[in-house]
């Protein structure tokens, strides 16, 4: 089998189990956007991807994004930016990003609105919630959502777009996606058009689609097993 057939057969198992997710949970499988986590993975696989209708790919790491997406910038595909970022790299990140999943501190959000100005580029905004006070993972606490809400929505060039989580290490993942479906609607009620909840990797994306995700972003399933990365 070639890489094509490969990926081809991991996309048709990806969407049949949210299509069945969707259907568990009464939602159309349209309003679930599949997102390609394409990390550790080479352009040639996005190209892949792309060809066979993937519209949306995420990658978590500057360093091995930026080069990607400019060999890939012919393909007219969503680029999101999902790692946790230093203000320094916001430059950078905002030259090829569409959306950035991870922002959870007011000191990014303006490090981010100088950028999306400077570059002339409209940045979709998520808030990226800490659902399991766990160090080193990235996140705002859930209090702080509404502040960083109001920051990103006065901030130049920015756009609120939602909220997003990771589901913590090691626990079942459904407290977490519905306290993240809880935060999401009492932004809405602040924010209307707010509605983006990114959540559900390979492991979890039932459990997220049933809680309510707009977004699942899915890596292994798709992709195949990524090696370790030294850092
Ligand atoms: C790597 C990554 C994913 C994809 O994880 P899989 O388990 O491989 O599907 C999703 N979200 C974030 C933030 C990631 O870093």
């Amino acid at each position: 089998m070639s890489r094509k057939d490969d990926l081809a057969a991991n996309l048709r198992a990806v969407r049949e189990r949210i299509a069945k997710a969707c259907e568990a949970a009464g939602r159309s499988p349209g309003e679930v956007t599949l997102i390609a986590v394409t990390k550790t993975f080479p352009a040639s696989d996005v190209r892949l991807l792309a060809e066979l209708g993937v519209t949306d790919v995420a990658e978590n790491r500057d360093q091995e994004a930026a080069p990607k997406a400019a060999e890939c910038h012919d393909l007219g595909v969503t680029w999101h930016f999902v790692g946790q970022l230093q203000t320094n790299k916001a430059r950078s990140v905002v030259s090829y990003s569409d959306v950035i999943h991870s922002v959870d501190r007011a000191r990014l959000a303006t490090a981010l609105s100088r950028a999306a100005v400077g570059a002339e580029r409209p940045l979709r905004c998520l808030i990226q919630v800490s659902l399991d006070e766990a160090e080193g993972r990235g996140g705002a606490d859930p209090e702080e959502v509404r502040p960083l809400a109001d920051a990103i929505s006065a901030a130049d060039g920015l756009e609120l777009g939602g909220v997003m989580a990771v589901a913590p290490l090691g626990a079942d993942p459904v407290p977490a996606f519905e306290r993240l479906a809880q935060i999401s609607h009492s932004l809405c009620a602040s924010y209307p058009s707010a509605k983006t909840v990114s959540a559900g990797m390979s492991a979890d994306m039932e459990q997220a689609i049933a809680a309510g995700a707009t977004h699942v972003r899915v890596g292994t399933a798709l992709l195949g097993g990524r090696r370790a990365i030294v850092r």
